[in-house]
């Protein structure tokens, strides 16, 4: 096995020294077919040796330039100096206590930062788990007995994750849903704001999704509303402006508990600690992980102390909820993003992103929408001059774009979205040398008609 060490001192540089996959990577993909269920797919069958920075280096040396950060993880890059440093310490002092047994400082520490970082000034506390479907869950127990009420509120493109109450949650069947029903009761789906798909005014679109609660589910039977600010796995969809700060009024004139995901959006995502600070609307309750510990499985619900001490004493909890290696991870990924200043990476990083994909746009008509906010960018990929979803063509660009060492992701309700989501650290060298690679491939789409 190559023992390349990872973090930022690996060479940022694109470099294909065999096809992809390569020979090593073969190897072990045959070795991984007989061992692991086929259920778990991979986007890009290339076994990792190291990664670090905007680059990702495979077994048999390939460096790929990194646009998906394990879907929106490591935002402070793989192997940060800070976490490392802190994982470290921490591993040898001690690897777990529970903290329902004994607890330690860094559990502490992290629900502080989060306090302190999520929007708002008044009084607020959290709690930690493993997985953001972990914390989605919660955020739905903490809701209930809260308010006492049962119902739960999503919205059409909505992804919350793949436990049961999650999987309820999700919108899209296929692979999500497909045959693990049945699914968890009392979860209504209302539509959503997507301005590239219905034209409505985020006012507009707000009236649409509240007559829906209230026509087909009743206010004063609604337990929680749970919606992402930017809508990730359904396609980055950016709500119009308006329509999230409507359903934030809505909620809190009818005892709604408003529970705003940022697993995928928060942690300098966007450009800023948290999506909901775009258009300064404050939610109840703030999901979060992903992001958070630097690569290491954390997730939190953070939010009003009064909504967060409603539930008795052991109702939250878990064995190896906020463990203490991953508590030092995020701490340590806290302060690379203060001291680096990753919202000002990441409102530079969606910049640069925005202006080479419009320019593309202009040549390659199958890009009907350049959309995102930060490092949260995507394009929405149809039939030229129509709304009709190509998740064909989506699909070949990406593919394309693989076989020139970028990692690139896909996703949306229609399969039809490229989107790009660079650890925050890469630098714009690697980033406009991944866009002129996406550029390469979509012309030679075009010439191959
Ligand atoms: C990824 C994601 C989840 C689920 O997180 P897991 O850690 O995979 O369980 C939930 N909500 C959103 C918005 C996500 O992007």
């Amino acid at each position: 096995m190559t023992t390349t060490a990872g973090g930022p001192s690996l060479p940022q540089e694109r470099r294909l020294v065999t096809e992809v996959p390569g020979p090593k990577s073969r190897e072990l993909h045959e070795r991984r077919t007989a061992a692991v269920a086929s259920g778990v797919g991979s986007t890009l069958p290339v076994y990792v040796a190291a990664a670090g920075g905007g680059v990702i280096v495979d077994v048999d040396g390939n460096s790929f330039i990194d646009l998906a950060s394990g879907i929106a993880v490591t935002s402070v890059g793989n192997s940060a100096p800070e976490v490392v440093e802190r994982v470290t310490e921490q591993v040898a002092a001690f690897t777990h206590t529970c903290f329902m047994v004994a607890p330690y400082d860094g559990y502490v520490e992290v629900c502080e930062q989060l306090a302190d970082l999520t929007p708002g000034d008044h009084a607020k506390k959290a709690a930690l788990f493993n997985s953001g479907a972990e914390a989605v869950e919660n955020a739905v127990k903490i809701a209930r007995v809260h308010t006492g009420r049962d119902a739960v509120v999503v919205v059409d493109h909505a992804y919350h994750g793949r436990t049961n109450l999650t999987m309820a949650m999700t919108a899209k069947n296929m692979p999500y849903k497909e045959g693990f029903g049945p699914f968890a009761g009392e979860v209504y789906r209302a539509p959503v704001s997507y301005p590239f798909r219905d034209g409505l005014t985020g006012a507009e679109a707000a009236a649409r999704t509240i007559d829906v609660i209230d026509k087909q589910v009743g206010a004063s039977n609604v337990a929680a509303i749970v919606i992402e600010p930017v809508l990730g796995e359904g396609g980055f969809i950016v709500p119009a402006p308006g329509y999230l700060p409507a359903l934030v009024e809505y909620a809190n004139a009818n005892g709604i508990v408003f529970v705003a995901d940022e697993i995928q959006s928060g942690m300098c995502r966007t450009g800023t600690w948290f999506a909901s600070e775009h258009e300064g609307w404050l939610p109840d309750l703030t999901t979060v992980a992903k992001g958070v510990a630097g690569g290491l499985p954390l997730a939190a619900v953070v939010g009003r102390a009064e909504i967060m001490d409603s539930v008795h004493v052991g109702g939250l909890g878990g064995t190896y909820g906020g463990n203490p290696v991953a508590c030092a991870a995020a701490l340590g990924a806290i302060q690379t993003m203060k001291v680096l200043d990753l919202n000002a990476r990441a409102l530079g990083i969606g910049e640069l992103l925005k202006r080479r994909l419009a320019a593309m746009a202009v040549t390659f008509p199958a890009i009907g929408d350049v959309r995102g906010q930060g490092a949260m960018i995507a394009v929405e990929i149809v039939e030229p001059g129509t709304t009709t979803p190509d998740p064909v063509t989506a699909a070949r660009l990406s593919a394309g774009c693989h076989q020139e060492g970028v990692l690139t992701l896909t996703c949306g309700t229609y399969g039809n979205v490229l989107r790009f989501l660079p650890p925050l650290v890469a630098s714009r060298e690697l980033l406009h040398e991944a866009m002129d690679v996406l550029e390469d491939v979509a012309a030679a789409l075009v010439a191959a008609g």
